[in-house]
């Protein structure tokens, strides 16, 4: 079954790992650049529609800037990135242009994806890109973010990027051939898993604490980007782009590395992204009542349901929503601020006007900023 999805995907954003691109001693790989986008081109040519997202700009700036090591502090780290991002796309460009393909570069932040509109813009974007058949290459905005506002890592942002563009297939290629029943580096024997129906505990537990000293990510990131990627709908291919024509081998059926398969959803992309993309900035605790009406009965939440609210968040913000027990059940926008939420939390609708004057909303979360999360 899962040969046949990847056989007839059209849509596929390929996260390409640092250490496929570059190293801090040795530059850009442009040899390996050249064969990727040679391949890449190919599977262009015969439509399917390709979104890379490309890690190596930091790799990159350090071998230009002939540091000594992988910068621990940011403003270095962002320094380099700044550096290395136009060696890594002209290197691209020119690749690319061997065989008559355009390239657009696109940088990112999660901020970008977090606000709405520029989310539907940068969607908007893609979209046209790939229309006019031009392959776009997307990396973290390195420069600006910072840790409120970054991805932190390419993997998680491409799991992103599937869901921005509703892609079919996420595949991370890296120098890994695929997630394994033990460590590989530690039992040469240990045996590759060709398929994961569901990321389980037991799943993310062999993914260890790997993470390889040329990139952010490691194998905990491709699992997470996965697992994210699954929820969005979309299936996760795990390969290895040290081999070469893997990834055109894979989508004709022969796959060698991971398959993850993708959950069935049932949430229309903007409840999507209220449950995934959004970070909550807070969280409300209900009574039983309120959960069942959430849960079974498809209502909106009211104060009265509220037992108790946690963080600081203004109006609008993304939350989320446990049970007594505090398991999160959904995430939803709140319409009002934790402070006002901190004094109306238990109240019914006469209470709460007498309270504030005035009663701005009804609901604490409508229904239709309302998704509940599995
Ligand atoms: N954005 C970083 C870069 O281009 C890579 C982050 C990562 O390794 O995941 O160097």
């Amino acid at each position: 079954m899962h040969q046949q999805q990847l056989t007839t995907c059209k849509r596929i954003v390929v996260k390409i790992g640092s250490s496929l691109v570059a190293s801090s001693e040795g530059g850009l790989h442009l040899d390996r650049i050249e064969r990727l986008a040679e391949e890449f081109g190919k599977l262009q040519t015969h439509n399917r529609q390709l979104v890379l997202v490309s890690s190596g700009a930091i790799v990159a700036g350090i071998s230009h800037l002939a540091l000594k090591t992988y910068p621990q502090d940011v403003p270095l780290q962002q320094a380099a990135a700044a550096v290395g991002q136009s060696r890594l796309l002209r290197a691209y460009e020119m690749a690319f242009e061997k065989s008559g393909h355009k390239i657009a570069q696109i940088l990112l932040t999660h901020q970008d994806l977090a606000d709405r509109r520029r989310f539907l813009n940068a969607r908007h974007t893609l979209t046209t890109l790939l229309q006019l058949g031009v392959i776009p290459i997307i990396n973290e905005n390195d420069t600006v973010a910072v840790d409120e506002i970054r991805f932190g890592d390419n993997d998680t942002l491409a799991g992103q990027i599937a869901h921005l563009i509703d892609a079919d297939l996420l595949v991370i290629l890296s120098d890994v051939n695929g997630l394994y029943e033990e460590d590989p580096r530690l039992n040469p024997s240990a045996k590759l898993i060709p398929l994961v129906p569901a990321i389980t505990n037991q799943i993310e537990n062999l993914a260890g604490t790997s993470r390889t000293q040329a990139s952010r990510g490691g194998m905990v990131t491709k699992i997470q980007a996965a697992k994210q990627a699954g929820r969005f709908g979309v299936p996760t291919l795990l390969l290895n782009g040290e081999t070469p024509n893997t990834l055109g081998q894979a989508l004709e059926g022969n796959s060698s590395g991971t398959f993850f398969s993708s959950q069935e959803s049932s949430l229309t992309n903007r409840k999507q992204w209220i449950a995934f993309t959004l970070r909550p900035k807070g969280e409300i605790m209900l009574d039983a009542g309120a959960v069942t009406a959430l849960v079974l009965r498809g209502k909106s939440l009211l104060a009265s349901g509220i037992l108790s609210v946690k963080g600081s968040f203004l109006t609008g913000s993304p939350v989320s929503c446990t049970t007594e027990e505090g398991i999160v059940f959904a995430q939803g926008l709140s319409n009002y601020s934790a402070e006002t939420l901190q004094r109306i939390k238990g109240k019914h609708t006469s209470e709460i006007q007498q309270l504030l004057g005035a009663l701005e909303y009804k609901e604490v979360i409508h229904r239709d900023n309302l998704a509940l999360t599995p």
